[in-house]
């Protein structure tokens, strides 16, 4: 691999003592160290510095969907560099790949949905969103609707507001309490959604936010109907509606965003993870023409709301280029297509192993539920997940052990661009772990 023992341990060591890990134990980490230092990725698969591989069922974070290795991708990067390395998008100022990606995400949206603001990630443009929503309600006319409702289990960054609006509890409440104006209901409750907007009053609540496919929460999709119901409810109440799109964006649903699947248009999509399958930071936002057009006639001041990276030029060339790669591989057709293969492996499982509860999946989200009797829905004392995920890492598959809030259950998200016989792969190695588990 090019690294020896010493070598490896000395970089555990710096790691130990200088590197705070996002989301992690600091205890844990002091004490152990990283777990395994990634040093290469091809394709689905990712190397350690020990040499070995692991088929990356997961795309790292739900995001690198063209797979690893893609050179097109560097040279993109390379090329905006020497050309252009930065350039600041703050007022009038522009430039090319900020022009050109705007106008690509507009053409993949939904219709009526066609300006772009540039952030660096997905926390970054939901604090846009909900900044926006209130300015939007201010030149209305109508300052006091500033409230934001989100749902339980949502899961939505980790910014003061993005944080505060997510449903998560260990996120949301760790440090301490969540910022004011920013209300949670019941996941999928319209009951408990009309409640609230009832006892709050319609004309404090500026919008309401949710990712059209739970993620983080555990790949948790909505019954039928309910974005529907939503969407009747916020246009009847003037509230405006947010689909979180971090994950969801850019075809890992199979469609080219989540909300398609549910026949509803969003106000305003957040968009981040896979705009440039994670090979460099970029995110945003994608606004409706109605909240566009009413803004340039009601706006007389300036929008105090910019980040020096908006609109990176670099960032930009990337996805960009990563766009080009996803429609001309035809990777959202095939992330609809291999979803389907997986679930119908996930239904094997089911069929085969005695703990396989609930599976579900849609494109390439999915997850499976873990019971200790599958029959009654009792869970396991204490979750499984973790130890499982973890076996299923030694054998060389990378997923999610998801725990919080009463689940056990793994997640998957592979790269778009997995063929059928590296879902087989999949299926084989969880098959293989849980035979020796049971
Ligand atoms: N929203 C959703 C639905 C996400 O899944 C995530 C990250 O996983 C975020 C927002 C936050 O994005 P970021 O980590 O890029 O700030």
């Amino acid at each position: 691999t090019g690294y020896s023992e010493s070598r490896y341990q000395e970089l555990v060591e710096l790691d130990k003592k200088h590197f705070l890990h996002p989301t992690s134990s600091i205890k844990q980490q002091q004490e152990k160290g990283p777990a395994l230092i990634f040093t290469e990725g091809k394709g689905i698969y990712v190397k350690d510095i020990k040499g070995k591989s692991y088929l990356d069922g997961f795309s790292s974070l739900w995001n690198v969907n063209v797979g690893y290795g893609r050179t097109e991708l560097g040279q993109a990067a390379m090329d905006q560099m020497e050309k252009l390395a930065f350039s600041s998008c703050f007022s009038t100022f522009s430039h090319e790949p900020a022009i050109l990606l705007s106008a690509k995400i507009a053409e993949l949206a939904p219709e009526s949905l066609n300006t772009v603001f540039f952030t660096s990630g997905g926390s970054e443009s939901n604090d846009t969103a909900f900044k926006l929503v209130r300015y939007y309600w201010m030149l209305k006319g109508q300052p006091e609707k500033k409230k934001i409702i989100s749902r339980r289990r949502s899961y939505h960054g980790v910014a003061m507001g993005s944080t505060s609006a997510t449903g998560l509890a260990a996120f949301r409440t760790f440090t301490n309490s969540p910022l004011p104006d920013f209300f949670q209901v019941d996941n999928f409750s319209i009951e408990a959604l009309l409640e609230l907007i009832e006892t709050e009053g319609p004309d404090t609540i500026a919008a309401f936010i949710s990712e059209p496919i739970q993620g983080t929460g555990g790949v948790i999709l909505p019954p039928d109907n309910y974005f529907t119901q939503v969407r009747e409810i916020c246009d009847k109440h003037n509230i405006l509606f947010i689909a979180d799109e971090v994950i969801t964006g850019f075809g890992r649903t199979g469609k080219n965003f989540g909300i398609e699947h549910f026949g509803v248009t969003p106000d305003i999509i957040c968009f981040a993870k896979g705009v440039t399958s994670a090979y460099i930071p970029l995110g945003g936002l994608i606004i409706s023409e109605q909240i566009h057009s009413d803004l340039k006639e009601l706006s007389n001041g300036i929008f105090f709301h910019g980040y020096t990276y908006s609109g990176h030029p670099t960032s930009c060339a990337v996805g960009l280029k990563n766009l080009e790669i996803i429609e001309q591989e035809n990777l959202v057709e095939n992330a609809r297509m291999m979803g389907e293969e997986l679930l119908r492996g996930f239904q094997w499982l089911q069929k085969e192993h005695a703990i396989v509860g609930e599976v579900r999946g849609i494109g390439l989200m999915g997850a499976i539920e873990l019971y200790k009797d599958k029959t009654t829905n009792e869970r396991f004392e204490s979750p499984i997940a973790p130890g499982l995920a973890a076996e299923l890492l030694n054998n060389g598959l990378i997923c999610r052990g998801v725990t919080y809030e009463g689940s056990d259950m793994l997640a998957f998200a592979p790269p778009l661009v997995i063929n059928q016989e590296e879902i087989a792969k999949i299926i084989e190695i969880i098959d293989k772990v849980l035979l020796n588990f049971e």
